[in-house]
């Protein structure tokens, strides 16, 4: 299916029709991004009810990993779906279940072995981490990043920083969350440089909040995105994981990696954790984990799963036609496409700063693998967020026939599904240098 091809003004005429249906039931809590009404989707394309092809380059938010429904995955979903539905793992077996978390173990890193717990969802695996790390610790703190984004269920949003709407009016929140500033250099919050800042951000915290309001011996976990995710695609600098993990264990705290977006080979490895030569104890997996279906695993050190028969669990928590997926998945990943996504995004990420030189809106292009990004400034010296610039571009691209998502205040990240080619790499930046001039040319006439 070739996209983009655009036939209709976007939103067409059935899309508006389907949209204003669906504006009247559904909550209004939603974001809904575009104007996007799918009816199919193959590879990197998406074709909505009139007609127009979209290249997708949000990939459902970086969950579509293998593509819109690879046949390989479409045909393990099928043949499980015939033998049965559903068993509940929680009380009984499935050897499909068992193969996927033998698979999980092995591909986290560290000599000791693994113990997988299965969930539905990225908030449900990290809600697994955190009763994980309070139950096994016997400490009720814990650590997260200014800018993280964990999910949306009531722990799991506790963790998370990203966005005041996200938390507005939902508290109170879990007691004893600290959050401390991440690794941000292009926007250092201790106004410092790297190298020679010696990390202060990491190193800093010993002599800061661990000795002022949060002592570490009552610290249960830091939880750490090896790369921010909704909090602008921000990668920080190459030995901030291992210094953290040298506070941790300095500490008796756990290292928990939230790799739900990061990782089923979307920066190029396996897990983002690989790229910093870090061990966690605790690592959170979804999002492209079974290439849409709703799963997500928390791998742990098999000495830190160490929690009660029935602690834990979840009905539908590692359903067979999502574990069925999943084990499709990771034969397509370790078939090829992490080293594609590694491959392909080294060749995005060249075209993004080849339009970076045209473009000075483009304040800094990030990421790795196929997890690439660019923030978009007022003024390169001043580093004022583009917002309304960055949300003007993403409309324009999307008129055009390119599905882009923002994150951060300014930012556009670029989460392809990891089959994308170098030739629909190229075919996005098109798209994107014309959002870029058309969006530039509307903001001279407007001065
Ligand atoms: N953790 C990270 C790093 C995420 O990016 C997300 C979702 O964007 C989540 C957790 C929550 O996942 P879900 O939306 O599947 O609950």
């Amino acid at each position: 299916m070739k996209a983009p091809r655009i036939r209709t003004a976007v939103p067409g005429p059935k899309a508006r029709a389907a949209i204003r249906r669906d504006e009247a039931v559904a909550s209004p809590s939603y974001i809904k991004e575009h104007p996007l009404v799918a009816v199919r989707g193959e590879g990197c394309a998406v074709e909505d009810v009139d007609g127009n092809r979209f290249l997708d380059f949000a990939a459902g938010i970086a969950t579509v990993s293998t593509g819109h429904s690879h046949p390989t995955v479409v045909r393990a979903v099928e043949r499980q779906a015939r033998r049965f539905l559903h068993v509940c793992t929680t009380d009984f077996y499935d050897p499909a279940w068992t193969r996927l978390s033998e698979r999980l173990a092995r591909l986290a890193p560290g000599r000791e072995g693994k113990r997988v717990h299965l969930g539905n969802s990225g908030a449900e695996g990290v809600e697994t981490a955190i009763k994980l790390v309070r139950a096994h610790t016997k400490r009720p703190r814990l650590l997260a990043f200014e800018g993280a984004f964990h999910g949306r269920t009531l722990g799991a949003l506790s963790l998370t920083a990203s966005k005041p709407v996200q938390r507005a009016g939902f508290g109170p929140l879990l007691p004893g969350v600290t959050h401390v500033p991440f690794g941000n250099c292009y926007r250092c919050p201790l106004n410092l440089t790297y190298p020679s800042c010696g990390v202060a951000c990491v190193e800093g915290l010993r002599d800061t909040i661990l000795k002022t309001h949060t002592p570490p011996e009552e610290v249960a976990a830091v939880f750490l995105e090896p790369i921010q995710g909704e909090g602008g695609y921000v990668v920080p600098p190459p030995d901030y994981a291992k210094r953290l993990r040298r506070l941790c264990d300095d500490h008796g705290m756990l290292l928990v990696a939230d790799e739900v977006q990061s990782g089923m080979g979307r920066t190029g490895k396996m897990l983002a954790v690989e790229h910093f030569g870090v061990v966690p104890d605790v690592i959170v997996l979804g999002k492209g984990i079974a290439s849409g279906l709703p799963l997500s695993a928390t791998v742990a050190r098999a000495t830190v799963m160490d929690w009660a028969r029935g602690s834990h669990g979840s009905t539908f928590g590692g359903n067979p036609v999502s574990c069925a997926a999943a084990n499709a998945t990771l034969d397509l990943l370790e078939g090829g496409l992490v080293e594609n996504a590694a491959r392909v995004g080294a060749h995005l990420r060249k075209g993004l700063e080849g339009l970076a030189e045209r473009h000075p809106l483009i304040g800094q292009v990030r990421g790795l693998g196929l997890m690439q990004a660019i923030e978009l400034v007022r003024d390169r010296e001043t580093k004022v967020p583009a917002k309304e610039e960055a949300d003007a571009v993403v409309r324009e691209a999307f008129a055009r026939g390119l599905v882009l998502l923002t994150c951060g205040r300014s930012t556009i990240r670029f989460c392809p599904p990891l089959v994308v080619t170098r030739a629909e790499c190229d075919r996005a930046l098109e798209v994107l240098d014309g959002a870029f001039a058309a969006v530039g040319r509307r903001r001279k006439g407007r001065t």
